[in-house]
């Protein structure tokens, strides 16, 4: 048995990549040791209980389940059980003036309610929208060694690439704005609005900003099966970590590391109450927080942002007992005016499922909203209470509350930086930019030896399924580099 084989490998965070990678390196007989900062797992994408209700840490939509998709890769390949209910009606968007837009998950029906809605033809972008994100998923899963993290690795990538790939790898030079121009799509006005601020909840960017492939993607979130988990989302990071447990993985909660120094090839991780070590490690934290505990950057970290290019998010969260008010359980809020000290225009709001009485037993509903706050404008806690009553406000009068909420609790920057211990208290990963193409992404190569990165700073890192799938790239090639 070889020193590798001995020492456990060390993963730093038990969010949805760190278990992704924990449990790609247990089933692979590996020993591993998960050290987490926080009293349970799912960091983001967690589920806690408070006044008998089960209420969302953040992330509320789930999506990525089919196939050939990361979550459905990795339930495929680890038999991870979970039973989440397909959602008939994926998302609504309420535009002011009561003006509803149901975003159906059947390509034809989304076509004809969008070009009803919005007064012009539009099944040529959709089309290609759909197309371009089935090519960009199916991608995602087959070339599990992109980013390439060199120029021999990039040359192979491309040796293996079909045609669709081609037009999707054209499509992320240009921005989405400039595809919708191609395709004869309005750049302003309530569609271009709309196209914004669904961007702004994948792509954490804009038509502008974020590339045509990654737009197209986005776009289309709602056209591929969405997903609920009874008893919240954080079942799937919960599924995550008893797999890996029951594969021989141990996690360490409550157990925040505090540096980690690279002595020779090995490395040398100090948290709160021990001292670890450990020839490979996977960073499942932003790369942000990384810098700050190896003390220096390494020269696999190509894409490092500052604090006022990121976002951190503002939740409120209550639960209240009356019937579900809409169609649909996730919601895109327009709103009529804007909410004090907030970014962007828009509220996102999710109903936990009238049927789970696991997350609301008296028969009430869980309410998550959720919106951008942008880190280059100074935020105070004192804000805190003048956005909640606002954001309770608005939900009345646009019908989205109509009974007495309970357990009104909201959560901004230092709310993140406890629960998640993420720098700035940034969330959501990395914005997309159109100036940074996909290969100039931070990929699982730190440039060390034996540290690997994973979470959603790294590629492809939006959402659960990219922090899942992050993960388990991370894992890969440290399992590559094991030999
Ligand atoms: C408000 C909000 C809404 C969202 N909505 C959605 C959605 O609807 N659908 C969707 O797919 N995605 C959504 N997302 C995004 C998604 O939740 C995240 O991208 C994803 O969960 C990130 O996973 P991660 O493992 O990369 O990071 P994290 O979830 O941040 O996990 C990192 C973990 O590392 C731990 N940690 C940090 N520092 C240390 C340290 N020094 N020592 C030990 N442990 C440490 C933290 O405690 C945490 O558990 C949302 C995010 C937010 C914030």
């Amino acid at each position: 048995m070889n020193q590798s084989e001995k020492k456990p490998i060390l993963v730093v965070g038990a969010g949805i990549a760190g278990l992704s990678a924990a449990l790609r390196l247990s089933k692979s007989g590996h020993q591993v040791q998960v050290l987490d900062q926080n009293w349970m797992v799912g960091g983001c994408a967690g589920t806690y209980l408070r006044k008998h209700h089960l209420y969302e840490s953040g992330a509320t939509t789930l999506v990525g389940m089919e196939e050939f998709m990361p979550l459905g890769m990795i339930v495929r390949e680890t038999g991870l059980d979970i039973q989440p209910i397909h959602l008939e009606i994926p998302m609504q968007i309420h535009f002011p003036n009561n003006r509803i837009l149901t975003r159906y998950e059947s390509l034809d029906q989304w076509i004809d309610e969008a070009e009803g809605f919005f007064g012009f033809k539009q099944a040529a972008f959709w089309k290609q929208a759909y197309t371009l994100a089935d090519t960009v998923w199916r991608a995602s899963t087959k070339y599990l060694d992109f980013p390439p993290a060199n120029l021999s690795e990039a040359f192979s990538s491309m040796l293996k690439f079909k045609p669709a790939d081609w037009q999707v790898l054209r499509k992320a030079l240009i921005s989405t704005n400039q595809w919708m121009k191609n395709q004869g799509m309005p750049l302003q006005g309530d569609f271009a609005d709309f196209v914004d601020a669904q961007l702004l909840i994948t792509a954490q960017s804009n038509a502008q900003q974020t590339n045509a492939a990654f737009g197209a993607a986005a776009l289309a979130y709602p056209l591929f099966p969405n997903y609920y988990l009874p008893g919240g989302i954080g079942k799937l990071a919960q599924a995550m970590a008893d797999l890996a447990l029951k594969n021989g993985a141990q996690i360490q909660l409550r157990t925040a590391v505090q540096s980690i120094k690279k002595i020779g090839s090995a490395y040398e991780i100090q948290s709160n109450d021990q001292v670890w070590h450990a020839d490979q490690v996977v960073s499942a934290i932003p790369v942000n927080n990384l810098i700050d505990l190896l003390g220096q950057r390494p020269a696999g970290i190509r894409d490092l942002r500052t604090e006022s290019s990121l976002w951190s998010a503002f939740q409120t969260s209550f639960s209240v007992r009356q019937a579900l008010p809409f169609q649909a359980l996730h919601h895109q809020l327009h709103c009529e005016r804007p909410i004090p000290h907030l970014a962007g225009k828009t509220l996102f709001v999710s109903f936990s499922h009238p049927n789970d009485s696991e997350r609301a037993p008296d028969g009430s509903l869980v309410v998550s909203v959720s919106a951008h706050l942008d880190l280059s404008k100074p935020w105070n806690s004192e804000y805190k209470a003048e956005v909640e009553a606002e954001i309770l406000i608005q939900l009345r009068e646009r019908g989205f509350l109509v009974a007495q909420p309970d357990y009104v609790h909201s959560a901004a920057v230092g709310s993140w930086q406890k629960w998640t211990g993420r720098a700035f208290g940034a969330v959501g990963g990395y914005p997309q930019l159109n100036g940074l193409k996909p290969w100039q992404m931070n990929n699982a190569a730190s440039g060390w030896p034996g540290l690997w990165l994973a979470g959603d700073t790294v590629y492809p890192g939006q959402g659960i399924p990219g922090a899942a799938l992050s993960g388990w790239i991370a894992a890969n090639r440290c399992l590559a580099a094991l030999g």
